[in-house]
């Protein structure tokens, strides 16, 4: 892909793997790391006393605060494109961590296990890529071990996701009959290292199918069944439609294997030929951001902690949606109506952090703070804007928090405060009672809770049953909403930001109470801005 010229945003690759656990997400993600060398390099290569003064205050950084990031963003640089590869968690509970940060990539890659098809985490994680309508690029990993037939897989992906789906690549043999891969678009043949592992021995350009170099060769054997099903898959498959990828409508579908290397090349030339450059974001107040606006702009999708609990230090991971990003600017924290100087932002690499010099709308940045950053909020040039679109969602689990030491109810507030900042949890603080309660997506999240307020804060925490089973956020104006906390104060709530919530025993309730206060809106989202 040509490069030269292009404005820097229009090299970056902003994307993340979803997959259910075990589909070989983690590995995918090593071998595409390992074939693009894994460093930023190229037009941005600095001296080598610099680079390693860099590095090293970030170190001091890191020792002075004790701040341990994992790898929650990948940067890596592959034939003049810069790809960010930001990291979902791959724990089976699903957590709103990883909806918000679908929110700040423009791509993303479903990795699918060729024996079982699409499982449910794959299911749910797409969903939410169809509601952003993120494009999406299928890889059917471990077609080195016996699976499901080729056409079985595509059918299922488009039946079960209601996709159109556009194979690219088609495998031929599966298992212990494993040859090669077939990139029908090139018309090339991918020919397997056989047991010696690794990525292709051979390719060959053909003409075809019918191509003469094929006839004699190992490949005779499966030629007429290989010819039959990429017939098959012509006719009853999309022609590979740019538009509709980026629409979100069609899915290309490459088959490999991430642990013997086959697929991954293929993978990232497609990335780089046609997932989206980074896209615009829309913002309060009907304003759309482009990436090409020269003024900064970014949001912070993430929050992660300072592992050590003597720091109260977090990185905030910020995706920046426009402008070109300096060190040592000074950014307006719109929610908090504050300037911050940004001196020690973070670039992630697959083995090395890296203070930032300059980053690009695409581009992830860690800025280390103090609380002061959370989760939904906007950085900009001096502009009065939210980044809109990063969602709270109801939580499905709602547990009343039981203290031990009641002397330490100032400790656990914080805790819970500080932990709802960073999107770990929802709390709830009721119209009646004291005692808070909080709400989560995946019950794992709860222990997580209780692990970080007993380690971070020193807070032994546990929790009841309530009665409830879910919350909605109540949009109405005052006088309803009076009305309303009068006839049912038992159900009702205030957010971390005040904001009112209906809390609700059961699906009947959510429509009877509905349906009572027909004026009412009743959100099972809601902006975190
Ligand atoms: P994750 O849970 O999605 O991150 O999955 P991992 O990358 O940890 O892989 C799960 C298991 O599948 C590991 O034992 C991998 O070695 C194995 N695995 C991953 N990719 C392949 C593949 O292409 N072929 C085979 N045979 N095994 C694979």
């Amino acid at each position: 892909m040509a490069t030269n010229g292009a404005a820097p945003h229009q090299t970056r690759r902003t994307f993340a793997i979803i997959s259910h656990p075990d589909a070989g997400k983690t590995t995918l993600t090593e071998k595409l790391l390992l074939s693009g060398g894994a460093i930023r390099a190229a037009g941005q290569v600095r001296a080598r006393g610099e680079r390693r003064r860099a590095r090293s205050d970030w170190m001091k950084i890191e020792q002075e605060r004790g701040i341990s990031v994992s790898s929650s963003v990948m940067t890596f640089e592959r034939k003049g494109i810069i790809y960010n590869l930001l990291d979902t968690p791959g724990h089976e509970d699903f957590s709103e961590d990883t909806y918000r940060t679908l929110t700040a990539v423009d791509a993303a890659v479903m990795v699918i296990d060729a024996a079982k098809g699409i499982e449910t985490q794959t299911r749910k994680l797409f969903e939410v890529c169809r509601l952003r309508d993120i494009p999406i690029i299928t890889f059917v990993n471990k077609i080195d071990r016996e699976g499901r037939h080729a056409l079985e897989i595509l059918d299922e992906v488009q039946e079960a996701l209601a996709l159109d789906v556009s194979p690219q690549t088609w495998p031929v043999g599966m298992g212990s009959d494993f040859f090669g891969v077939y990139d029908w678009q090139k018309k090339q043949f991918h020919t397997s290292g056989g047991d010696r592992g690794g990525p292709y021995a051979d390719t060959k350009t053909l003409s075809g199918l019918d191509d003469e170099a094929l006839t004699g060769t190992v490949f005779d054997r499966i030629l007429d069944e290989l010819t039959e099903n990429v017939e098959l898959g012509a006719e009853g498959y999309a022609e590979f439609d740019k538009e509709s990828f980026l629409e979100g409508h069609l899915t290309p579908v490459f088959f490999g294997s991430a642990l013997r290397d086959y697929g991954i090349e293929e993978i990232l030339d497609f990335i780089a030929d046609f997932a989206p450059p980074p896209h615009s974001q829309p913002a309060t107040g009907g304003r759309t951001i482009m990436p090409n606006e020269d003024k900064v702009t970014g949001f912070v999708f993430k929050v992660q902690a300072n592992m050590d609990p003597k720091h109260r230090d977090r990185i905030a991971f910020v995706r920046l949606c426009s402008g070109t990003f300096k060190r040592g600017m000074k950014l307006k924290h719109v929610r908090a109506g504050k300037q911050i100087a940004v001196s020690a932002p973070i670039f992630f690499f697959a083995e090395e952090r890296e203070i930032a010099d300059l980053a690009y709308p695409g581009d992830v940045i860690g800025v280390p703070n103090h609380g002061q950053l959370r989760v939904g909020d906007t950085l900009t040039e001096g502009e009065n804007i939210h980044v809109t679109g990063l969602p709270a969602f109801a939580p499905e689990i709602l547990r009343r928090v039981r203290l031990s030491d009641t002397m330490r109810v100032k400790q656990m507030r914080q805790g819970l405060q500080d932990l709802a900042e960073e999107g770990l949890v929802q709390i709830f603080k009721p119209d009646l009672g004291s005692n808070w309660i909080v709400g989560v997506v995946g019950a794992l999240q709860l222990d997580v809770v209780v692990d970080r307020l007993r380690a971070e804060y020193g807070t032994e925490i546990g929790f009841e049953a309530v009665p409830y089973t879910t919350a909605r956020w109540i949009e109405t104006d005052s006088q309803t909403l009076q009305k309303m906390i009068e006839g049912h104060r038992m159900s009702i709530a205030n957010d971390r930001d005040d904001k009112p919530v209906f809390l609700f025993k059961n699906a009947w309730e959510v429509g009877h109470i509905t349906e009572k206060f027909s004026d009412v809106t009743f959100r099972e989202t809601r902006e975190i801005v």
